[in-house]
């Protein structure tokens, strides 16, 4: 059997839980076909040389780590710059957001040399190679260049926008050129399939072979969507274990006369938070009933606290929580608890269970995560509903969710009220197709598949 190698961003030990279901499915795969996990330590050297990084190596288990450090001028440009201030918002299609600045591509691309340079020796030739997201599209280039002949796949892990929106990056034909380095290229909706379709036909004059083969650049590349899941055993033993029960407790005597809604991720444009406070602001006003009653717990993570952009969403997402605060509460009630603060993974299930709605409205998403965590912790005699923005990339699995457009504010006060007034027994089927889904197409389904297509795609 070949040895699997996968590449991301960060690197995780796949035998610490807190890692998350991404690592532990990795980590399972590593495990099983023995194999090397490489990426970026996360150890910023400040005065570093650009294009150059210590590379380290250690064993966990059957799976090695390596790991390259990278100088402050490169993390900057290629992590902050490039991968997160141009390649984010415009997979988010956030133009207005990008910053088109030709010292990050520099970095950029000078990372993914300094990674294909210290990839390489440790590579076997018949490995098969897996490498993650939008950091890292260049990468598979960067080794062919070196001479790599290894069967080579991509994942994306953030939505594929349209041709048009594409086309804004400076670089676009030099990144399309790039995808064609791969063996297959893996998307996780068929929106983003689509949009890839269109792309390499529209702007590389790229041949469609059928079964979604593209030929340009003297090379093919087979494109498929392979939406990622979970690990609901997983997360189901998260649920039962003794930090999300002690949550659920505490949430449930605190909050037993109210009715709990709730948001949770990280702090980003890309999740339609304000539009989603906005949302409750206008359920409170038109649906009276909730008042003293319905409370929205949201949880916003720090992320990205280097950058421009997300310190002025913090600003408006205060202002906004407090505003109704101000103009609704009352003594004994706050409509609104916004906490700008990470909480531990293995705690979340007992929130989600707790919560009668979760808000998952994101003005666009890959996938989105938290949506199928919600319903793998939800309690089946008492189920929540889960109100889900039709931009995510989970909507088009989980299809019994309350599909929401979240630019719609009025819209999706309704869609809440709805979902508050949802009588059990729906609530129930609901939950039941749901959960069927997410279990049937669970990140290890994920992982198999893009793995089998990954080494039955015709080469060339
Ligand atoms: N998460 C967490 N604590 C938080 C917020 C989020 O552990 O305070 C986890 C959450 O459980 C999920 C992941 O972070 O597994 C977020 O993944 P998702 O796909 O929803 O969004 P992303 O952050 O990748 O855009």
């Amino acid at each position: 059997m070949s040895r699997l190698v996968v590449v991301s961003n960060r690197v995780a030990d796949p035998r610490k839980a807190a890692a998350g279901g991404l690592a532990v499915a990795l980590g399972d795969a590593l495990n099983t076909m023995g194999g090397l996990w490489f990426g970026w330590s996360g150890v910023v050297i400040a005065d570093g040389t650009p294009g150059d990084g210590a590379l380290h190596q250690q064993k966990a288990g059957n799976v090695t780590l390596a790991t390259v450090d990278l100088c402050a001028e490169d993390h900057a440009g290629y992590y902050l710059g490039y991968s997160n201030g141009v390649l984010w918002p415009v997979c988010h299609y956030r133009l207005d957001l990008a910053r088109f600045d030709a010292g990050y591509f520099g970095a950029y691309q000078r990372v993914n040399r300094l990674f294909a340079r210290h990839l390489l020796p440790l590579l076997r030739s018949d490995d098969i190679i897996w490498i993650h997201d939008y950091h890292l599209i260049p990468l598979a280039d960067e080794l062919r260049a070196l001479g790599a002949k290894q069967r080579i796949g991509f994942f994306l892990h953030v939505p594929l926008p349209p041709q048009q929106v594409l086309a804004a990056i400076p670089q676009h034909e030099w990144l399309m050129r790039a995808l064609f380095a791969y063996d297959l290229v893996g998307l996780q909706s068929q929106a983003d399939l689509q949009n890839f379709s269109h792309y390499v036909q529209a702007e590389a004059g790229a041949e469609a072979l059928g079964d979604h083969y593209y030929r340009a650049f003297d090379r093919t590349v087979q494109a498929g969507a392979f939406p990622i899941g979970i690990d609901v055993d997983e997360f189901a033993a998260l649920t039962h274990a003794k930090d999300a029960r002690d949550m659920y407790e505490r949430m449930k005597g605190e909050y037993s006369r109210r009715q709990l809604l709730l948001g949770v991720e990280r702090l980003d444009y890309s999740k339609g938070l304000p539009q989603r406070v906005r949302a409750f602001k206008a359920l409170l006003k038109k649906y009276p009933d909730n008042l003293r009653s319905a409370t929205l717990i949201q949880i916003a993570a720090p992320s990205r606290e280097a950058m421009d952009t997300y310190t002025g969403l913090l600003q408006e997402l205060e202002s906004l929580c407090g505003a109704i605060n101000g103009d609704f509460g009352e003594l004994d009630w706050m409509p609104v608890r916004y906490m700008h603060r990470n909480v531990a993974r293995k705690r979340l299930p007992g929130l989600y269970r707790v919560a009668r709605v979760a808000l998952v409205t994101p003005l666009r998403d890959g996938m989105n995560l938290v949506a199928k965590e919600f319903i793998a912790a939800q309690d089946p005699a008492d189920p929540g509903v889960l109100v889900l923005s039709r931009f995510a990339g989970a909507a088009e699995q989980l299809e019994q969710a309350l599909l929401v457009n979240p630019y719609d504010t009025d819209g999706m006060a309704d869609t809440i009220q709805r979902a508050l007034q949802m009588p059990l027994q729906e609530r129930q089927s609901r939950y039941q197709a749901l959960l069927n889904n997410i279990r049937a197409q669970d990140v290890h389904w994920w992982r198999k598949r893009f793995l089998a297509a990954l080494a039955a795609a015709t080469r060339g």
